[in-house]
């Protein structure tokens, strides 16, 4: 198979529609929500991506969406009522007791008692199950907000209180579509999305995550009830080994499953510049997967996810907007966008000090195409035989 252009989508002869045009789920919650001290979330995420899509005027009017908060019912498809509960009660309190922090895993290091640690969370679900009904009909979403594929149904895991991408999948269904491919390139593998759908053949689900990270499942050898594919890879992992997965990995699968929608969670903490994993992708890899995916579907959801460094962060999603939109990413910036980037601060880390010029300029990374190594080949090889 061809590899993806990610401008492919700037060929097309005619411009979308207001009724086909992508929407996009964001929230003002983002603003000012950080989990803390010196906790890799944070950083500003979601308000980089909006700022710099309305300072590129990439934004058609219709086309944002103000993400719901979900209520506890409806986060109730998937959690405990026991633990909704009791992230409700930590927002009102601002603590947690022992207990509940031993039994819901709540006000540790990871997953801290913040501000809004219950709004924050159940406004991105509520983008996700939105997006479930506003793609009944088909259509694209970009959900920067959404993607916190670690949470568990009764406790907190990996920064992820509740487990949107679980909830979008369950909203789907649903809305009456029932065969979902998932496809997660974050760097961590989606141990909450594959403990709800590992044993369900209406779900299919391609992780590619590091080796040897946390949350360490996702091993080669996990097959679910058949329908779950598991790539680790090497540290190091570059562009062109990323191609080489989608073409002989995951759009093979999805083409021999014909979905009724791609659930992608495109957490961005796979690049080179990620403080929290040792991949080296640029954001060009991200891009082509985004697009590539893209006709394989009628209906198509766009996570965020990870991500850690503020600037690859922003890039990279703002990046993928522009992909779903088929608008052309600028080599330089205009002031207003270049502007929003230099406005950052990411304290407390040493690349935060003197960042490259490119952080501030560009969107596009320099591509970061190498060889494909053995290991990569072979474990592809491998779950290719299954
Ligand atoms: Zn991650």
């Amino acid at each position: 198979m061809r590899p993806a252009d990610p401008t492919l989508a700037a060929t097309l002869d005619r411009a979308p529609t207001a009724a086909t045009a992508p929407r996009f789920i964001g929230s003002e919650v983002y603003r000012g929500s950080s989990y803390g001290g010196l906790h890799p979330l944070r950083i500003p995420r979601v308000p980089t991506v909006i700022d710099l899509i309305r300072a590129m005027f990439w934004l058609a009017p219709g086309q944002y969406v103000s993400s719901p908060r979900a209520k506890p019912a409806a986060l109730a498809a998937w959690h405990t009522p026991g633990y909704i509960a009791a992230l409700q009660q930590a927002e009102r309190d601002g603590e947690v007791s022992p207990e509940v922090r031993a039994r819901h895993n709540l006000g540790t290091a990871s997953n801290p008692v913040y501000p809004e640690v219950f709004r924050r969370p159940a406004t991105a679900a509520g983008g996700s199950i939105l997006a479930g009904q506003l793609l009944r009909d088909g259509g694209v979403i970009h959900s920067p907000g959404g993607g916190t594929h670690h949470g568990m149904p009764d406790r907190a895991n990996g920064f992820c209180y509740l487990n949107d991408p679980v909830l979008a999948i369950l909203s789907l269904r649903a809305a009456g579509v029932h065969r979902v491919a998932y496809v997660d390139i974050d760097a961590h593998h989606p141990d909450g999305v594959e403990h709800a759908f590992a044993r369900d053949e209406e779900v299919l689900m391609i992780s590619v995550h590091e080796e040897r990270r946390w949350p360490f499942t996702g091993a080669l050898e996990e097959a679910g009830a058949g329908s779950v594919f598991n790539l680790p890879v090497p540290r190091a992992f570059n562009d062109t080994e990323m191609r080489t997965v989608l073409e002989t990995l995951i759009l093979p699968r999805i083409d021999a499953f014909r979905p009724e929608a791609i659930v992608l969670q495109c957490g961005s903490d796979a690049v080179e510049e990620d403080p929290l994993s040792r991949l080296s992708l640029s954001n060009n890899a991200h891009w082509e997967v985004v697009a590539a995916l893209r006709p394989l579907s009628p209906r198509y959801l766009v996570l965020g996810g990870g991500g850690y460094n503020p600037w690859s962060v922003g890039r990279l999603w703002a990046g993928n907007w522009a992909v779903l939109n088929g608008l052309k990413i600028p080599e330089r910036l205009p002031e207003a966008a270049e502007a929003v980037l230099r406005g950052i601060a990411w304290r407390g880390n040493s690349r935060g000090r003197n960042p490259p010029d490119h952080w501030f300029t560009t969107l596009r990374d320099v591509p970061r195409e190498g060889a494909v190594r053995e290991e990569v080949r072979d474990r592809l090889a491998r779950l290719a035989a299954r």
